[in-house]
């Protein structure tokens, strides 16, 4: 167990190799498109207003996946996401180019919350670059925990490297945020990298906005967001039927189980996978009920007064009715 871990949970791990499946991401979309139509217009800030403060039209998950790909739509048509980067001397340079398009890509529907730059210090490097990156790292804290790239097993994180992959791993010393990735030098699937960085973006927001009041919250979004929005992520069954595995055997508790759990935030103990899988589930039903602004604003406040007192101030609801509703749901949907 490495321990530098605790202190951050944006800790990501991607083994893209041998991947077999067809390039699909939604980068194709203009490619289809051979037809030279008028690019759509940025929506004005009325409509941007609209869209983050309605809830879904039909209280549905096809309503649901509709509105939050209306929203990423809309942030599509924004200028590209800032994302600061330092590139390894090795590092193929239009790979580096375009996993930070990629990236950026993903981050700009959180523009609409707020976002406007990263909290993180981001370095893209080759396989390679072990010797680089263990100098650089060192000149800008002579503190950094180094052992994070293992040049031994050849591991970055827990992601094994090649030239094929890419990986990703961050984490955090003395108040600082750092973003370390490695770029194959031949590194091809990119479109494997959609649902990566789709679930990642929701981490960076994360990191700045506040992971959440509840244990479910930080991977329940970023699943969230990757299932609904990526058709190359694992799919919603697929994520329920792991949920349903789960050695815990939470997919078989009564529905007052599940509400002691969620009330006491003890639900994702015994097998971390919960907060991906139930977490998705807890996300629907809050972007359900909720707008994408209200979530964001009770994720902001739960992250630093807690739970209940986010839940009062920004739904205003009462938190054990809430978390009735949210167990009724969880339960039902698991089963
Ligand atoms: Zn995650």
């Amino acid at each position: 167990m490495r321990t530098r871990f605790t202190v951050s949970l944006v800790v990501f791990v991607a083994l893209l190799a041998g991947c077999s499946q067809a390039p699909e991401g939604y980068s194709s979309d203009s490619e289809t498109n051979q037809q030279s139509q008028p690019s759509p217009a940025p929506l004005t800030e009325a409509q941007i207003n609209q869209l983050i403060r309605s809830l879904p039209e039909q209280k549905t998950r096809d309503g649901l996946r509709a509105h939050y790909t209306a929203i990423e739509k809309a942030a599509r048509l924004l200028e590209p996401f800032e994302i600061e980067h330092t590139a390894g001397p090795t590092a193929v340079p239009s790979k580096v180019e375009s996993v930070v398009e990629m990236f950026s890509d993903k981050l700009k529907m959180y523009q609409f919350l707020g976002l406007v730059g990263l909290d993180q210090d981001w370095v893209i490097a080759s396989e390679k670059d072990y010797a680089w990156w263990v100098d650089y790292r060192l000149s800008q804290d002579p503190g950094f925990d180094v052992s994070l790239w293992n040049p031994e097993i050849n591991e970055l994180g827990h992601c094994r490297l090649s030239a094929e992959v890419f990986c990703g791993a961050g984490s955090a010393f003395n108040g600082k945020n750092y973003q370390d990735n490695v770029v194959g030098t031949e590194f091809k699937e990119l479109s494997r990298l959609d649902y990566v960085s789709r679930h990642e973006a929701a981490h960076f927001y994360q990191a700045v906005f506040g992971y959440g009041g509840r244990c479910w919250m930080a991977e329940g979004q970023a699943t969230f967001f990757e299932t609904y929005l990526e058709s190359t992520s694992r799919s919603r069954s697929d994520v329920l039927a792991r949920l349903k595995a789960s050695p815990t055997g939470i997919a078989q508790a009564s529905e007052e189980e599940v509400l002691n759990l969620l009330t006491n935030d003890q639900i994702c103990q015994s097998d971390s996978d919960i907060a991906y899988d139930l977490g998705m589930l807890g996300y629907e039903y809050l972007y359900l009920n909720f707008s994408f602004l209200d979530v964001h604003n009770l994720q902001v406040q739960s992250s630093t007064e807690g739970w209940d007192k986010a839940v009062v101030d920004v739904l205003g609801k009462d938190p054990q009715e809430l978390n009735v509703a949210l167990a009724s749901y969880i339960y039902t949907e698991s089963k």
